[in-house]
């Protein structure tokens, strides 16, 4: 039997020819999974690699389901995506108008960065489909502008981000005005953040099927190059810029300072830079990401922003000026490369300070970064002088920040794939024992996560 085509699972024809226009030909694995589940109403939970299609996987379903059928309520909004970023949502809308041209369906955007009171016209409109922000969105419902009492589909895109911003009370405020009949979905490439499932318990009112897809990865060339300091990393940088070949490249580091210094010394250095954090205006975030999306700048200079959604073609360089904070973090930021099976190459600049993060993150993925240095400026540092079995330095602890202490307890990662039979209380497989990392379970392996620093660049 052949696998299915588009013409199988979505019937729309005006769907069909946008489809088309878009140059799809066959649905990824995930549309594949979840197109028909979605379509039959049920609540999905959908985890899949990062570039694998997650969007249309969520977005076809929907607008077939309200393309069928005439609304019960003319003034409620029929389907609501909810997303952790500006930018993200800005996507979304985009993918939608993209899929909905040869219809008369329209798609608002509501999110922070945007004057209230537009807003609320457009919310008065009964748009059939908003796409926003938690934070900007709970307001708008204190002000009773938002109409989801008839709302068919609750979408929460990148779901554990969301959580991990702090924006659990506004979406579960949210998903409370939401009709209770609703269809709700959640996608991420990454469903393991803790209250995730406390979150999913709340917002999905009927059982949740959970759909993982384990494809093979993504083909992205992961690298590490030693560094020894601050100012060793911006040597670092500058030699990467210049030599490596790339047609676009984002540099990520883990503060909005620090993001503003990149950006400022990569000008100074007469590169064409975006640069993407919290303390740039709305305006100047739209203005910087579309230059590089045209291609009129070739660096986007980010913080965690800027790791989750975006879909950019050409970016075929991820930078990791610090390392990321955790792994799933570190796996949404190379996840800018690579995307639609296409190839790409992360380089993280490793100092003495986040080689621990480093080796949890590897063991986390399993992976090892390939190490290389650059002529000229190979580092004195050489990595710790004893490790652990992990991997990790011996006697490094009394030497991180103690605020840092609270948060830096580390937990054992148990795999999506290994839940998969999580509905009957089964055992994990044997999974874990089969990998060849014979300590996995001994000091756990998921690298720690420092929350403070990454709220700090929560977007509304
Ligand atoms: P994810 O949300 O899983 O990270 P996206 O939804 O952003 O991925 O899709 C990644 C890229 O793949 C986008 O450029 C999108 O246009 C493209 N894409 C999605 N579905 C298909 C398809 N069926 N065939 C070809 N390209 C697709
Ligand atoms: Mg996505």
């Amino acid at each position: 039997m052949s696998t299915p085509n588009f013409h199988d699972l979505i019937s729309d024809a005006q769907l069909h020819k946008a489809i088309d226009a878009l140059g799809y030909t066959q649905p990824t694995s995930v549309q594949l999974a979840a197109i028909p589940d979605a379509l039959a109403g049920k609540d999905l939970l959908v985890s899949s690699k990062t570039g694998s299609g997650k969007t249309a996987a969520f977005l076809l379903p929907s607008l077939q389901r309200i393309l069928a059928s005439p609304s019960a309520n003319t003034n409620s909004t029929r389907i609501l995506i909810l997303t952790p970023t500006r930018e993200l949502a800005r996507q979304i809308v985009k993918n939608a108008e993209q899929l909905l041209r040869f219809t008369s369906v329209k798609v608002a955007m509501i999110c922070g960065g945007e004057e209230l009171k537009y807003q609320k016209a457009l919310l008065r409109k009964n748009p059939e489909i908003v796409v926003g922000t938690p934070g900007r969105l709970a307001e708008h419902i204190a002000h009773k502008s938002t109409e989801f009492s008839g709302l068919e589909v609750l979408v929460l895109d990148e779901a554990d981000r969301m959580l991990e911003m702090g924006l659990h009370e506004d979406v579960l405020k949210i998903a409370n005005t939401c009709a209770t009949q609703r269809q709700t979905l959640l996608f991420s490439a990454t469903l393991e953040v803790k209250g995730l499932r406390h979150l999913i318990s709340q917002v999905v009112l009927g059982d949740a099927k959970e759909i993982h897809i384990d494809d093979a990865p993504n083909r992205i060339n992961q690298q590490m190059i030693l560094a020894d300091d601050i100012k060793h990393k911006e040597k670092l940088l500058i030699e990467l810029l210049a030599k490596a070949v790339y047609e676009k490249v984002i540099v990520f580091t883990n503060t909005k300072i620090k993001a503003a210094q990149l950006d400022g010394l990569l000008r100074y250095s007469k590169y064409r830079v975006s640069a993407l954090h919290g303390d740039v205006t709305q305006d100047q975030r739209k203005i910087a990401l579309d230059l590089f999306r045209q291609g009129k700048t070739q660096v986007l200079v980010a913080t965690d922003v800027a790791a989750r959604g975006l879909d950019i073609p050409g970016v075929d360089l991820v930078i990791n000026f610090d390392m990321a904070h955790s792994g799933d973090e570190y796996v949404h930021r190379i996840g800018r490369t690579g995307r639609a099976d296409a190839e790409g190459r992360a380089v993280s600049l490793v100092s003495a300070a986040d080689w621990n993060l480093t080796k949890g993150i590897e063991r986390y993925l399993r992976v090892e970064f390939e190490k290389m240095a650059l002529p000229g400026l190979t580092a004195s540092y050489k990595g710790p002088d004893k490790t652990k079995s992990s991997g990790k330095a011996v006697g490094t602890k009394k030497k991180e920040p103690t605020k840092d202490k609270k948060t830096s307890v580390e937990k054992i990662k148990v795999r999506e794939r290994d839940k998969k039979n999580i509905g009957k209380r089964r055992a994990p497989s044997a999974t874990n024992k089969s990998v060849d990392v014979p300590t996995v379970v001994v000091d756990g392996f998921a690298p720690p996560k420092k929350k403070i620093s990454r709220i700090e660049d929560a977007d509304e």
